[in-house]
C-alpha cells in the first residue's frame, strides 16, 4: 500500500483473542497502512484496556456489562468511547468510523456483528468461520447486495483466495484443503477415549484460541472449513477435498479444469494471512520467517482417518445436506467443546453429542435468518441436555 493513501481504518471484533492480538501486531508494524478505530472483547478487560491505551482507538466495546465501569474509568482520560453489551457490538459494527472489520470473535456470537458490518458495506477480514458455517447463504448474498468484500483470514481459505487471484474466468475443478491432523494424528479410538483437555490443547503447528484448538484435535475444524470454503468460493460439496499434510507448509491448493494445481505455501504463521487480508489487493513487506527449500525437509500427505475422527464425516454430511444442518452441527459442537474444556464430557463423546443433536433438530431446507437462530438455540438446548450441563 502506498503512503499516499490514508491508513485503512480497522475495527477488530475480538481483539483480545489469538487472531485479535496477532492482528494488532500486524497493524502495529504497519502504522502508515492501518489505524485501529474499534477494539472489542467479551470479558478480558485488562488486556482490552492495555490495547486501547496503546492503539488509541475511537471506540471500545466490552461485552460483559459487569466489566464496563472499570473499562470506562480506566479510559476516561483517553478520549475513547466505551460501550457494553451484545447489542453494542451490532451498533458499533454499523458505525461510520472504520473501513474494514477483522471478524475475530469466536463462535456463533460473531455472526450478528459481522452481518451488520456487511449491511454497512464494510470490508470483512473473516476469521470467524462459524459465521459462514451457520448462515453462509444469507451472509454471501448480503455481501453481494451491499458490495461488502469478504477476504478470508483462515489460512487455508486465504491460500485458496491467493491461488484464485487472476483466475476469475477460470473454472475450479476442486479445492484441496490441507490439514495438519492436529495433536492426535495417527491415534485410534482406544487412545482418544482417555484424552483430556490439557493434552488436546497442545497443537503441534499453531497457537490458537481454546475452541479452535479443540476443533483441530477432533478435525471438526477441517469440517467447518469445508463448509466455509463451499460458501466463500461458491463450490459444490464434491469440489471440496481434505488432505492431511502434517507440516502445514502448503496451506491449501486449487486444481483447475486443465489439471493444473496452484498451492500457496509458507511457514505456519497467522500473521501472514491476517496481513494479506488487511492489505488486499496489495502485498506489503513483512519480516516473518521464510520457508527455505534448501533445508532438508519432507512434505507428507495422507488421507484423513474419518473412521476415527468422525466429526469430519458429520461435517461432510452437513455440507451435503445443507439447509440448517451445518448450523445445528456448529451449535452442538460449540456446546460439546465448551463441556470438554470443563472436563464434563470425554473426547469421543463430543462426536456422539453432535450426531444425536443432528438427528434431533428438524430439517429446514431454506431457513430464514430467524430460523437459523431458532435452530441454533434448539440444538444448543438439546446438546446441553445430553451432557446435563
Ligand atoms: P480466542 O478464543 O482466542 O478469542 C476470541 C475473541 O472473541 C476474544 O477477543 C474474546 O474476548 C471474544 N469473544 C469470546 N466470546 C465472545 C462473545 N460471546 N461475544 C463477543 N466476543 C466474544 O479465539 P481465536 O482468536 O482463536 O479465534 C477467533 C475466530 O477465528 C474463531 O472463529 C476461529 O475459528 C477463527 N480462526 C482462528 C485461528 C487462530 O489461529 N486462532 C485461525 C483461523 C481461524 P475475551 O478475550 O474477552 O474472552
Amino acid at each position: 500500500m502506498s503512503n499516499s493513501h490514508p491508513p485503512k481504518r480497522i475495527a477488530i471484533f475480538g481483539s483480545t483473542g489469538s487472531i485479535g492480538t496477532q492482528a494488532l501486531d500486524v497493524i502495529g508494524a504497519n502504522p502508515e497502512s492501518f489505524s485501529v478505530e474499534v477494539l472489542t472483547a467479551q470479558s478480558n478487560e485488562e488486556l482490552l484496556i492495555k490495547q486501547a491505551i496503546h492503539f488509541k482507538p475511537n471506540i471500545v466495546v466490552i461485552g460483559d456489562e459487569k466489566k464496563y465501569p472499570k473499562v470506562k474509568e480506566e479510559l476516561s482520560s483517553h478520549n475513547i468511547k466505551v460501550f457494553t453489551g451484545e447489542s453494542a457490538l451490532e451498533e458499533v459494527a454499523s458505525m461510520d468510523v472504520y473501513d474494514m472489520m477483522i471478524a475475530a470473535i469466536v463462535g456463533f456470537a460473531g455472526l450478528k456483528p459481522t452481518l451488520k458490518a456487511i449491511e454497512a458495506g464494510k470490508g470483512i477480514a473473516l476469521a470467524n468461520k462459524e459465521t459462514l458455517v451457520v448462515a453462509g447463504d444469507i451472509v454471501m448474498q448480503k455481501a453481494v447486495e451491499h458490495r461488502a468484500p469478504i477476504i478470508p483470514v483462515d489460512s487455508e481459505h486465504s491460500a485458496i483466495f491467493q491461488c484464485l487471484v487472476g483466475e476469475t474466468r477460470n473454472r475450479i475443478e476442486k479445492v484441496i484443503l490441507t490439514a495438519s491432523g492436529g495433536p492426535f494424528l495417527g491415534r485410534k479410538p482406544n487412545f482418544l477415549v482417555n484424552v483430556k483437555r490439557d493434552h488436546a490443547l497442545q497443537h503441534p503447528n499453531w497457537t490458537m484460541g481454546a475452541k479452535i484448538t479443540i476443533d483441530s484435535a477432533t478435525l471438526m475444524n477441517k469440517g467447518l472449513e469445508m463448509i466455509e470454503a463451499k460458501w466463500l468460493f461458491n463450490l459444490q460439496p464434491e469440489q471440496v477435498q481434505v488432505l492431511i499434510h502434517k507440516e502445514s507448509i502448503i496451506h491449501s491448493m486449487v486444481q483447475f479444469e486443465d489439471g493444473s494445481i496452484k498451492a500457496q505455501m509458507g511457514l505456519p504463521d497467522m500473521k501472514l494471512p491476517i496481513q494479506y487480508a488487511l492489505a488486499f489487493p496489495h502485498r506489503i513487506p513483512s519480516n516473518l520467517k521464510r520457508y527455505d527449500f534448501r533445508k532438508p525437509a519432507q512434505l507428507n500427505f495422507e488421507e484423513p482417518d474419518t473412521k476415527t475422527f468422525r466429526n469430519l464425516t458429520l461435517a461432510t454430511d452437513a455440507m451435503y445436506k445443507g439447509g440448517n444442518v451445518p448450523c445445528i452441527l456448529n451449535a452442538a459442537n460449540e456446546i460439546a467443546v465448551y463441556a470438554f474444556l470443563r472436563n464434563r464430557v470425554g473426547f469421543l463423546d463430543m462426536t456422539d453429542v453432535i450426531e444425536k443433536t443432528m438427528g434431533h433438530v428438524s430439517f429446514i431446507k431454506n431457513p430464514t435468518l430467524e430460523e437459523y437462530f431458532e435452530s441454533d438455540g434448539e440444538a444448543r438446548n438439546f446438546a446441553a441436555s445430553l451432557i446435563k450441563l
